[in-house]
C-alpha cells in the first residue's frame, strides 16, 4: 500500500461519498440538510460549507469530489456540500421561496429591501430577490444557525463564486495561507454592502468566517486548481 492509498481512494472508488453524515434540518421543499462528519464528530475545528447560492454549484462539486477522494478516517472537518439544496437543483441563487439566504441572517444591518444581484457577471446588479420577510425567516437559515450554535466551530470556510478572492475580515494567518496556496488575493472586505449576510452576522457574533470566492472557471478547472489545497483543509493540515 503506497502512502497515498492510506489517505485517498483509488479513482475507481471515488463515485460515492462514504463519510458519516447527519441531517441537521430540512429545506422548504423537504430536502435533507446534510452535514458530513469526521470519525469522532466532536473532534473538529473547521466547518467547510458550499452552495449557499444554489447557482454556484462549482463549490458543491469541489467539496463533493474532495469527500469522495479522502478516506473517512482522515477527515478532520465538518463539511456541508449544499446549504441551499433546493436552489442547487433548481439552479437558482435563491431558495424555493425566492430568498437570497446570504441576506437572511439576523445581523444588526438586516434590511427588508430587495436584494439585487448580477444575472450575468458582466452586467450591473439588476435582478431582484427577497432577503426574507424577516431575518432568519427561512428554514435553511434557522437550521444553519442552530447547527453553528451546537457545534461552535473555531472557523468556517464558505465557498462562493465568482469574485476570485479570499475574504477574511480578520486577515488571519489561516486566511493568508489559504490565499497563498490558492493564489487568490486576500481581502478584508468585498467592497460593497451586504446587509443580513452570513459574513456580517458571523463578525457580530465573534465567529471566524472566511469566504472563499472561486474564480470564473469550469468545474474541471476549479477542481484542477484547488483540489490539493482543499484536501489539506479537510485533513486540517492548516494551522493557525
Ligand atoms: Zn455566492
Amino acid at each position: 500500500m503506497s502512502h497515498s492509498d492510506q489517505f485517498f481512494y483509488h479513482r475507481s472508488e471515488r463515485g460515492i461519498i462514504r463519510h458519516r453524515s447527519q441531517v441537521y434540518g430540512r429545506s422548504i421543499l423537504g430536502a435533507p440538510l446534510e452535514l458530513f462528519l469526521p470519525p469522532d464528530p466532536a473532534d473538529f475545528d473547521t466547518l467547510v460549507i458550499a452552495g449557499h447560492h444554489g447557482s454556484e454549484a462549482e463549490g458543491t462539486v469541489l467539496l463533493s469530489s474532495m469527500l469522495r477522494t479522502l478516506k473517512p478516517a482522515h477527515l478532520r472537518c465538518g463539511v456541508i456540500t449544499a446549504i441551499n439544496p433546493d436552489g442547487l437543483f433548481r439552479g437558482t441563487r435563491c431558495n424555493a421561496a425566492g430568498v437570497d439566504l446570504n441576506r437572511n441572517f439576523p445581523s444588526s444591518d438586516w434590511s427588508p429591501n430587495p436584494v439585487m444581484y448580477r444575472f450575468n457577471t458582466e452586467e450591473p446588479q439588476n435582478t431582484r430577490l427577497s432577503p426574507g420577510i424577516h431575518a432568519a425567516s427561512e428554514p435553511e437559515t434557522v437550521a444553519l444557525l442552530e447547527l453553528i450554535d451546537r457545534l461552535r466551530p473555531k472557523r468556517i470556510l464558505s465557498l462562493h463564486a465568482p469574485l476570485a478572492c479570499i475574504d477574511d475580515p480578520r486577515l488571519s494567518d489561516y486566511g493568508r495561507r489559504l490565499a497563498d496556496e490558492t493564489n487568490l488575493p486576500l481581502v478584508g472586505d468585498v467592497g460593497y454592502d451586504t446587509p443580513g449576510s452570513f459574513g456580517t452576522w458571523a463578525n457580530e457574533n465573534d465567529i471566524h468566517l472566511i469566504t472563499v470566492e472561486l474564480p470564473v472557471a469550469s468545474q474541471q478547472e476549479i477542481r484542477n486548481l484547488y483540489s490539493q489545497v482543499f484536501l489539506k483543509v479537510m485533513q486540517e493540515k492548516f494551522q493557525d
